[in-house]
């Protein structure tokens, strides 16, 4: 619980109009940037929308399906799915191939 240091009134979490979060005195008005653990951040996603996400961890059981390996023309890959940032716009599908472990995605949908 924050108190306003100008008229001692209890402050809440608002939004400013720049979308910063800041406590905000029900009395006087006064405003105080939020610091530390509860600065909610909306900036999370940092991740190139093209980059590849590759499954390290060769120990979980992966479900393979038929498709054809642009490497070495193998046609039996793992398959994975990512969810992007857009809730929209769907998962986008990827394969590594089972032989030569090439890793590509489906861009078909
Ligand atoms: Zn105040
Ligand atoms: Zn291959």
């Amino acid at each position: 619980m924050e108190f306003c240091e100008k008229c001692g009134s209890m402050m809440a979490p608002t939004t400013t109009e720049d979308d910063t979060r800041v406590l905000k005195c029900r009395s006087c008005g006064h405003t105080k940037e939020i610091v530390g653990r509860l600065t909610v951040s909306q900036k999370v996603d940092r991740t190139p929308r093209d980059k590849i996400v590759i499954v390290e961890d060769d120990s979980l059981p992966m479900p393979t399906t038929s498709a054809a390996c642009p490497k070495c023309g193998h046609n039996e890959a793992y398959y994975w799915t990512v969810q992007t940032r857009r809730g929209d716009e769907g998962a986008t599908e990827f394969y590594r191939c089972t032989k030569c472990k090439a890793t590509w995605r489906n861009y078909g949908g």
